[in-house]
């Protein structure tokens, strides 16, 4: 029996015998059993891939796009709001710049650049930023400062904005520290100046200095699931050197602080504001850091977000366009659902200066094209499946007796 044994291929690894194993591979100067090769197949695995965990994707400076890239990549999804994504293109640029030439021998320090943007709701402050995270694979999260404002008040949660990072970043901590960070909504943790009926000046402050510290880099202890934080909670340490975070807010009202500032009289502003739009979106153009400060930010927030840029409101040409042009239009988007049971779909051009009409009708801007959109191709899109036809072409008539039929009050609440 020992002789038997004697004589036999054995595994390199475990020494069994090749009558013991399943099979024996046979190599240069030794043979591997499949159960060795499988379980030396899972340890690289798990080597490769503690390895990517422990650092960040490496970025570039060859490959980071150059600013006019950047802004034509933004073209594809973005009507309009040309200034707003110069600066974008450009701070974004920067900031991955900065991160790549951090090793510099030179005392020159490129400051880290975040960014405000100022625009009325829906005017794609929100799609700017997540198209650029898009663009650069890094992770990307949104986080709405109202929430902030009533923890902030009890001095917590600041942390959870960086916990949406971590998350979407798989809990890999280097890929979170160059992530972007869109915190919407930042208008509303203004401090309330010197309207002393208002309460929630101090909250607004706290909030506003809490921020403080994420924004200009530090190493801040995160609980992995978000939450109030409690003392057996593990924390990550996140450091937010080199996150960008990317400011949006509406600050209501700031075109009169412009025209303050500039010496502008607005009087009967409201009055004129349908048939003088533009001069509304050009009061916008002038805007300054000052009118953030008169407006209830803080000077340190300010002097923390350094690229200020603006959104025009989207006029009727706009909306039309948001409805068919980006690449992943609200109207492409529709073709494709159909397609996929075999069917053409096609609207009437009259179709789309209706919607667009209703649109600026109930002031549901770019954010309401969709649910009339959707208004309109609720029936067509439960009949159709089942039905056996190749071509749907939405009339000026579906389109209005859908949309009539619909209850509107539901749509104006949206
Ligand atoms: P904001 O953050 O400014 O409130 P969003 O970026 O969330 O607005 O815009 C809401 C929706 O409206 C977007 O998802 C997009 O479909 C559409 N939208 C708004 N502005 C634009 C624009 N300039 N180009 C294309 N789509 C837009």
């Amino acid at each position: 029996m020992a002789d038997s044994r004697k004589n036999k291929n054995r595994c390199s690894f475990c020494g069994r015998t090749e009558d013991e194993v399943g099979f024996l591979i046979t190599g240069m100067n030794g043979y591997i059993c499949d159960s060795c090769a499988t379980q030396a197949y899972e340890i690289t695995q798990e080597a490769l891939g503690a390895g990517k965990k422990a650092s960040a994707t490496k970025l570039n400076l060859k490959e980071l796009p150059k600013p006019i890239e950047i802004k034509k990549f933004l073209d594809q999804y973005v009507i309009g709001q040309d200034d707003a994504k110069r600066f974008l293109s450009v701070s974004v640029y920067n900031h991955y710049k900065r991160l790549l030439q951090k090793d510099g021998g030179d005392d020159v320090e490129i400051e880290k650049s975040n960014i405000v943007m100022v625009g009325s709701t829906g005017t794609g402050k929100t799609l700017l930023a997540r198209t650029i995270a898009k663009l650069l694979h890094v992770p990307f999260t949104i986080v709405d400062a109202t929430v902030l404002t009533e923890a902030g008040y009890v001095g917590e949660d600041i942390e959870s904005i960086l916990t949406r990072l971590l998350q979407v970043a798989d809990y890999n901590v280097p890929e979170a520290e160059q992530g972007i960070v869109f915190i919407d909504e930042i208008d509303k943790i203004a401090r309330k100046g010197d309207n002393p009926s208002i309460t929630r000046d101090v909250s607004g402050e706290g909030v506003q200095q809490g921020l403080l510290k994420l924004l200009e880099g530090s190493v801040v202890n995160v609980p992995p699931q978000g939450g109030r934080k409690h003392p057996d909670q593990k924390m990550i340490p996140v450091n937010t050197k080199n996150i960008l975070f990317i400011c949006g807010g509406a600050f209501d009202g700031i075109e009169k602080k412009i025209a303050q500032r500039l010496n502008t009289h607005v009087v009967g502003y409201s009055a004129v504001r349908n048939t003088a739009a533009i001069d509304k979106s050009n009061m916008m153009q002038y805007i300054a850091p000052q009118d953030l400060k008169s407006f209830g930010l803080i000077p340190e927030i300010i002097g923390r977000l350094p690229v200020l840029t603006y959104l025009n409101p989207l006029d009727r040409v706009a909306l039309r366009s948001i409805l068919t042009e980006p690449k992943n239009s609200i109207i492409k988007q529709y073709i494709k659902l159909f397609e996929m049971d075999n069917v053409k779909l096609t609207f009437e051009d009259a179709v789309f200066e209706y919607i667009v009409d209703k649109a600026v009708e109930y002031k549901l801007g770019a954010r309401g094209l969709r649910s009339i959109v959707e208004t309109i191709m609720m029936d067509a899109m439960f009949e159709i499946p089942s039905e056996q036809k190749e071509n749907f072409v939405v009339t000026l008539d579906y389109a209005k007796h859908h949309l009539e039929k619909a209850n509107m009050a539901r749509l104006q609440s949206t």
